[in-house]
């Protein structure tokens, strides 16, 4: 892409609605637009990232044999009677009625139409285990939306929901959905930490929340800060693996970590003081057994294998698409920008011609940008007529992990300059050793 081309209205100023930095960032960023409280236009930048984000959920899921589905946002409010929530839900629920009078709402959340799809067409437990999820907006009418995308009234969701035949079976796909979870948010260069939470109306102790440690945090969080060093890096799981993947949850949640809902003084004082931690998070995903609540209530049962109708063992599985892209910034930018993570970046490296209209510069940088996309990769190119330093402020602001600085002075001696965002350092290359370091980079990522 050439930014002259481009719509990346960047704000100079910081808007003053925005009180924290991943919300502030967005909106200098020009990747977000308010449309009203708590709902938000995707501007080309943020949606590059959002729809990245998307794509290692996807890829996750599919690696855990997850089957995405895609189901309406409007839903019938005769489902939810059924399951008793229509009335239980409250004023979070944005209830509407069509022409005809017919009571609607906008999902907040989709057990209920999951639980009908699988009645009306599963009825053998030979045709289980089944895990079917998808990404799609949600609406909860919050009573405070704010933090930008990071408490949203619309906001992309990853909502997953296994059904089973035994209690066993379904805590299999709950650690299924733990595994696949971990490498989810390490490939967005995030370390989000398994946290007990708390089972809500529905009771048990079968769930946990993932935790981004984050100053601006609405949770309050409690861990033994040797769940820190642990990470998930790239082993190889077989998802059917009843063990591994048990053993996988045993290894990153036998040790302390609770959110404030759940805190226990008193166990949280067995831990070594010296590895007492408290701290802020952001709540990036959860998981959830909840066994037969909605089945038996909604009648989705299946034949076992003495010809007995049995309830299916349900659970549901989220993750914060749209406020994962809030967390990143919370967990990685400096005073200047955004720092993106190789995984999620929008743009995989900005070209900056220092002195556009310079014949030398321009053949190189088009050439650059030819060689680089021809790895596959994609490159932001600042072709505009403005000073160096207006380029490299708008490049250090939208966070793009590398940066190729191209200029008549360097191409004298055959090279430009190949500069990380995060450490700054800058290494001196011919433009095609330039390139060759990018695709050597984004190959493991
Ligand atoms: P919270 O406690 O933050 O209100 P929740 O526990 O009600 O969230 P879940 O039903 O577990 O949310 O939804 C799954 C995921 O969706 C959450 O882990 C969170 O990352 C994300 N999420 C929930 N509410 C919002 C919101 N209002 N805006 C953006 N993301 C949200
Ligand atoms: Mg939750």
């Amino acid at each position: 892409m050439r930014l002259s081309r481009y719509f990346l209205p960047v704000l100079k100023e910081t808007p003053s609605e925005a009180q924290i930095v991943s919300h502030r960032l967005m909106l200098r960023a020009g990747m977000i637009k308010q449309a009203s409280a708590g709902i938000y236009s995707w501007l080309p930048l943020g949606l590059k990232v959002l729809q990245n984000i998307e794509r290692i959920v996807h890829e996750e899921q599919a690696k855990a044999g997850h089957i995405p589905v895609l189901m309406p946002t409007l839903q019938s409010a005769d489902l939810w009677r059924e399951s008793g929530r229509y009335d239980d839900y409250g004023d979070e629920m944005l209830r509407l009625s069509d022409r005809h009078g017919r009571d609607m709402l906008y999902g907040p959340t989709n057990e209920e139409q999951i639980t009908d799809i699988f009645r009306s067409h599963i009825n053998s437990y030979k045709d289980l285990p089944l895990t079917l999820y998808q990404i799609q907006w949600k609406f909860r009418d919050e009573v405070r939306p704010r933090f930008g995308v990071m408490r949203g009234r619309e906001f992309l969701m990853k909502d997953g929901y296994n059904f089973d035949l035994t209690k066993e079976d379904a805590l299999h796909a709950y650690n299924r959905h733990l595994v696949a979870y971990l490498r989810t948010y390490e490939r967005m260069g995030l370390q989000a930490i398994p946290m007990r939470a708390d089972g809500g109306p529905v009771g048990g102790d079968y769930t946990h929340e993932f935790l981004v440690l984050a100053e601006t945090g609405e949770s309050e969080v409690f861990y033994d800060s040797a769940v820190t060093e642990l990470s998930f890096g790239d082993r190889e799981i077989d998802f059917d693996n009843v063990e591994q993947c048990a053993s996988v949850l045993e290894e990153f949640t036998s040790r302390y970590a609770r959110t404030d809902e759940t805190h226990d003084e008193a166990l949280f004082n067995e831990v070594p003081e010296e590895r007492r931690a408290t701290a802020r998070g952001i709540e990036v995903g959860q998981i959830f057994y909840f066994g037969t609540k909605y089945s038996e209530s909604m009648g989705a049962t299946v034949v076992n294998a003495d010809q007995k109708h049995v309830p299916v063992h349900m659970g549901s599985h989220g993750i914060g698409v749209s406020r994962l892209l809030g967390a990143i910034i919370e967990a990685s930018h400096d005073d200047k920008g955004i720092i993106w993570p190789e995984g999620v970046t929008p743009f995989h490296v900005g070209i900056v011609n220092l002195k556009q209209g310079d014949e030398a510069a321009d053949a190189a940088c088009e050439a650059l940008y030819k060689s680089v996309s021809a790895l596959g990769l994609e490159p932001l190119y600042d072709d505009r007529k403005e000073r160096a330093g207006g380029k490299f402020a708008t490049m250090d602001l939208i966070g793009l992990p590398w940066r190729i600085t191209v200029g008549p002075r360097g191409l004298k001696n055959g090279v430009v300059e190949l500069t990380s965002r995060r450490t700054g350092e800058s290494e001196e290359l011919t433009p095609e050793l330039a390139a060759a370091r990018l695709a050597e980079i984004y190959a493991q990522h």
